[in-house]
């Protein structure tokens, strides 16, 4: 069996492999250690091996977490899941980083829950890029409008947009919606260059990384290869 370590230096080689092919400049690409059902051991696993981005799904289990890690102050905790407005204050106060945002009403929350002592919270707008109607996120033509009025949150940071696109469906497509959700990034850029960094796209996991990476992805959000397969489904 395989330790946690061996499998992140294995998904980091993963990584920067396809970076290079894909002639895209050395570590441009990050890894977001999936850490949902697993426990705080074997998060401090992954620590010890270098690791220090952790995306957690649900609020519960990560604040157990968040709490058990909180002497190593350097570790930045993601909120990657589907978000309940009765949620968000508890979110907003423990993350650094939301990679599920799919509506206003949700932002604003976030944006009016966030202690002004820290620092801006870090956010992703989710496109449900294959119009699943099972998934969260919103449409591609939502998007300007949404990232507009984002822009004037101002304990928000706007970095960018988050898909998990139906993998079912095929080493092609999957590319096809890895790439138009780069287009959509690229798009915002240069029609609202004020709105936020915009230099951030969150897609690819452990089985399709290399294809995202091919399209630009920044980071890569890895369960399963870096913790082995998990119990149940999540
Ligand atoms: C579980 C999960 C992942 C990781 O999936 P793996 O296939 O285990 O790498 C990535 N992103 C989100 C939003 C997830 O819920």
């Amino acid at each position: 069996m395989s330790s946690i370590a061996d499998n992140i230096n294995s998904v980091t080689q993963r990584i920067e492999k396809a970076t290079l092919e894909k002639g895209r400049k050395p570590h441009s690409v990050r890894l977001l250690a999936v850490s949902k059902t697993r426990q705080a051991d074997e998060l401090r696993e992954a620590v010890a091996a270098g690791q220090q981005d952790f995306g957690e799904n649900y609020l519960q289990e990560a604040l157990d977490k968040i709490a058990n890690l909180q002497d190593i102050p350097e570790l930045r905790w993601h909120f990657i899941g589907p978000i309940q407005s009765n949620k968000t204050a508890q979110i907003a106060s423990a993350f650094c980083w939301v990679h599920g945002v799919e509506r206003l009403k949700i932002a604003r929350r976030l944006n009016d829950q966030r202690d002004t002592a820290l620092p801006p919270l870090n956010i992703c707008l989710q496109v449900n890029i294959d119009n699943e109607p099972s998934k969260s996120g919103c449409s591609l033509n939502e998007l300007p409008a949404l990232v507009a009025a984002i822009a004037e949150l101002p304990q928000l940071t706007l970095r960018g947009l988050m898909a998990i696109p139906d993998p079912e469906r095929g080493e092609v497509a999957l590319r096809k919606s890895f790439r138009a959700m780069n287009n959509a990034l690229i798009q915002l850029r240069q029609d609202q260059p004020g709105a936020g960094p915009l230099d951030t796209l969150s897609m690819g996991m452990s089985d399709d990384l290399e294809l995202a990476i091919g399209e630009g992805s920044t980071w890569v959000r890895v369960g399963t290869a870096v913790f082995g397969p998990r119990q149940q489904k999540s």
